[in-house]
């Protein structure tokens, strides 16, 4: 099969590599339907992480797909299944897992797909798929949805869901900040603060392109330079940028809620004083993609959410080492490998 591979800053390519096959009763091999990038995979690309440094390896760890095999011990899927498939590694029985912190399992660690994080598990941008413990890792997607515009439902997608609706529970009216520019994570927690919270929703960036998606999805839309309110109950740090980072840290009523997405590779300074006198909760972590993705895909099949205005671009499969190496990349490109 052809897989994917980040071989430097800047360059991608297809290299040909065995087939994964069946290892473990409880792998699946999942084919993509459609594959898209992580905010992430746009700053590996860009050398802008640790994770430049360390090409060749297989890139992405986003799609939906097929299921193609099963082991003897996958029993929640079939032969002809379309799923998503989460970014993590995860067993779903440990300590960790058991709590609802698949990126925690304390079986596989950090392991995931598209990174060379404890060990190597292939990427989503390849031809095939090994997923292990499927039964966990795997999603199937309700009848009746566009599968290609699911394909960040294992990881970004639901993230949008994880950072916003948790910290809006009990909350009459709730008031929430979206502050983007990683790419698309912001867009998609503003369709879940919208459509899903029913929040007053305020997106703060400085791209017209995700100013736009996020009025669209029926934010309010403010350039991140001007003047901010301070009564969000609830922040979403999408950013990556520490400027922005202490904006939203600074954003928040009294006791509200910080989620911070973007990751940031270097130590940042934080006010912590004036987060004292406010009182915050900040929680900045890796997201737990598969407790996430039932009700982000429930949303989705009761046309409540809308991930089609999120997306970027739809390509063909060939075209992902140009466009993802190309300067027009844009912020949710999906790549079509076998229509639905
Ligand atoms: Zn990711
Ligand atoms: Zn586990």
């Amino acid at each position: 099969m052809k897989s994917l591979m980040f071989v430097k800053p800047g360059e991608l390519r297809f290299d040909e590599v065995d087939d994964p096959t069946i290892l473990d009763p409880t792998d699946a091999l999942v084919r993509p339907i459609a594959s898209t990038t992580c905010d992430l995979d746009h700053h590996v690309i860009a050398d802008r992480t640790p994770f430049s440094l360390f090409g060749p390896f297989a890139l992405g760890h986003e799609c939906v797909g097929r299921v193609v095999a099963v082991g003897e011990e996958c029993t929640e899927f079939a032969v002809g299944d379309v799923v998503g498939v989460a970014w993590h590694i995860a067993c779903g029985t440990c300590a960790q897992c058991a709590l609802g912190h698949p990126a925690r399992c304390l079986l596989h660690g950090d392991a995931q797909y598209g990174l060379p994080v404890n060990g190597l598990w292939g990427g989503t941008f390849d031809e095939l798929v090994r997923v292990p413990f499927a039964d966990y890792n795997l999603a199937q997607l309700p009848d009746g949805v566009d599968p290609i515009h699911l394909a960040s439902i294992g990881d970004n997608f639901a993230l949008g869901w994880e950072t916003v609706m948790p910290a809006v529970e009990g909350i009459t009216d709730p008031k929430v900040a979206v502050f983007g520019g990683t790419g698309s994570i912001g867009l998609y927690a503003v369709d879940v603060a919208v459509h899903c919270a029913n929040a007053h929703t305020v997106y703060y960036d400085d791209d017209p392109v995700r100013m736009e998606v996020a009025a669209r999805l029926g934010a309010e839309v403010h350039d991140i330079a001007g003047k901010r309110d301070r009564d969000f109950h609830v922040a979403v740090d999408a950013s990556a940028d520490p400027a922005k980072l202490r904006k939203a840290l600074l954003s928040v009523v009294p006791e509200g809620t910080i989620n911070s997405v973007g990751i940031y590779f270097e130590d940042v300074s934080l006010p912590l004083l004036a987060m004292y006198q406010r009182g915050v909760s900040f929680h900045n972590g890796k997201g737990m993609a598969r407790p996430n993705m039932t009700p982000t895909l429930q949303a989705v099949a009761d046309g409540t959410l809308h991930p089609e205005l999120v997306t970027s671009g739809v390509y063909a499969w060939d075209q992902i080492p140009d466009v993802l190496a190309g300067p027009n990349a844009g912020h949710k490109p999906i790549f079509v490998l076998d229509p639905a």
